[in-house]
């Protein structure tokens, strides 16, 4: 008989399930019927290209990379603009807002994040306030920067850095708000957060308030945001308001169904991905992407990853299991290794990397760390263009195991976090990473490179070169 997957969310981590699918159905002998319901009326998007769609680089609609048409015409009952309303793990149903039942062989759990609006904003009910979690978000935003003056921007991570850099870039004042000390606390110690707050404060005239304020007011005109009332009382002009903070797993379905929810509020699964309901993990049901929680690579206790880079690693994990399960076969790919958060940001001509741990988790976790922090140009200072780059690596106190590495700098961090990455996951050691034999160019690399310099700067060696 045909076998029946459906997918709840047709974001990243639902789309990508389904891509996996489809490239794999010919494998199934009997069948395999794929159901897709997301809310927006989008086919398949980019989330991570829409605040450069902000800054005016493309249009908003270039990141939707496939229409809904693409996958109906492959017959995918892709179904937009559709809510879920209940998961019946008992009958394998899945309930829409129509009254209609979908039946399932196979459910997929990818409901995604939900941001947490403050009340005062909420309560406001003003247009020109919004979130920045998908394509209308960003419609809206655009909107709201047309003939504004000011803008507010809430949260200190990437995604609101991005939005604040759209907004300098249109010349609008704005004012970030976050919490202290410094700026994207979950990749950056507060030194490499603040080479990120200087530069955006020079380059783009960004103001910062890092403090333990939250929004209390917000007054508007003629129903339009027009400033914000921060803490006791300061009250700050703007015509465009963004809240990128406090991104929650979306968890209600699942947790109406009896899916487990940890510590993180990111659903539970195994390392094949299959949800955990009573004392045991469900052979049938699946979640994965920013609902789920994942297991850190170094401290090993749950956390959230909330990446694209993260979510397309666990969707092979269940169209594998899926695929397999069908066949019969026991699964040869179910481990979801345990996630170290490769991350890399474009921040107005700024670009900043990490991965592993921060010295603030690590000491959370209860690990001592060795760290050596480094400037140097990526190529020959006789070569014109060479730009500089800081990199901060930790390593564990005891085993000398590189545990986390965080960068600043204009050019070359993409591929060095994808390269430490695989240095983490190999167990490498500080004497070992000093040791490696790197390539060079003098038009695209140095002799000795500041990975060395911050390594051997770990190790308490004064660098040569
Ligand atoms: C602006 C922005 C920029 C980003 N940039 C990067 C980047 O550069 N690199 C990176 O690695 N990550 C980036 N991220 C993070 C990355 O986009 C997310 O990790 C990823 O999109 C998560 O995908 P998801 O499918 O799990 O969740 P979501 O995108 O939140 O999708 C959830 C889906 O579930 C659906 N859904 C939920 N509940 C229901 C219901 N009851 N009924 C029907 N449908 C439902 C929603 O409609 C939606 O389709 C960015 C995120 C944002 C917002």
């Amino acid at each position: 008989m045909v076998k029946k997957v459906v997918i709840v969310g047709g974001g990243i981590a639902g789309i990508y399930v389904l891509r996996s699918l489809l490239a794999k159905r010919e494998e199934i002998e009997e069948g395999l019927d794929l159901t897709l319901v997301k809310r927006e009326r989008s086919g398949w998007v980019s989330t991570c290209g829409l605040p450069f769609a902000l800054r005016g680089w493309y249009d908003i609609k270039r990141t939707e990379i496939n229409e809904p048409k693409f996958f109906l015409d492959q017959g995918v009952d892709f179904r937009t603009e559709t809510e879920v309303t209940g998961l019946n793990l008992e009958d394998r149903t899945v309930k829409i807002a129509t009254g209609e039942e979908l039946p399932y062989d196979y459910l997929v759990i990818a409901t995604g994040r939900e941001p947490s609006i403050p009340e005062a904003v909420a309560k406001a009910g003003l247009k020109g306030i919004s979130t920045f979690n998908n394509e209308a978000d960003a419609r809206e935003i655009e909107a709201a920067m047309a003939g504004a003056t000011n803008a507010f921007v809430r949260g200190r991570g990437i995604i609101g850095l991005q939005a604040a850099v759209a907004f300098a870039a249109k010349g609008l004042k704005t004012t970030v708000l976050g919490g202290p000390p410094s700026l994207l606390p979950a990749s950056l110690d507060p030194d490499m957060g603040d080479m990120v707050k200087n530069w955006l404060e020079e380059k783009h005239g960004i103001q910062f308030i890092l403090a333990r304020k939250e929004i209390t007011a917000v007054r508007g005109e003629g129903g339009r945001v027009k400033s914000v009332v921060i803490g006791d009382g300061e009250e700050i002009p703007a015509d465009v308001v963004v809240i990128a903070k406090g991104m929650r797993p979306n968890v209600r379905l699942a947790v109406e169904a009896g899916i487990e929810i940890g510590d993180s509020g990111g659903i539970v699964t195994d390392n094949a991905m299959h949800v955990k309901r009573g004392r045991s993990y469900l052979h049938d049901v699946f979640s994965l992407g920013d609902c789920t929680e994942v297991i850190d690579g170094i401290t090993y206790r749950p956390r959230l990853s909330q990446l694209a880079s993260t979510v397309v690693v666990q969707s092979k994990v269940v169209a594998d299991n899926i695929i397999s399960d069908i066949k019969g076969q026991p699964s040869l790919y179910s481990i979801s290794a345990p996630c170290l958060s490769p991350t890399v940001a474009e921040i107005g001509g700024l670009l900043v990397g990490s991965v592993g741990v921060t010295s603030e988790a690590a000491a959370r976790a209860g690990i001592k760390t060795l760290s050596g922090k480094a400037t140097k140009l990526v190529k020959a200072r006789y070569f014109p263009g060479a730009k500089p780059l800081t990199m901060k690596l930790l390593f564990d106190a005891y085993s000398h195991k590189l545990i986390g590495a965080q960068m600043v700098g204009e050019a070359t961090v993409a591929e060095r976090v994808n390269e430490l990455e695989i240095a983490i996951r190999a167990g490498m050691t500080a004497e070992e990473l000093r040791n490696t034999e790197r390539c060079y160019d003098p038009s695209l690399s140095l002799l000795v490179d500041v990975t060395i310099d911050a390594t051997e700067k770990a190790m308490g060696m004064a660098s040569v070169y």
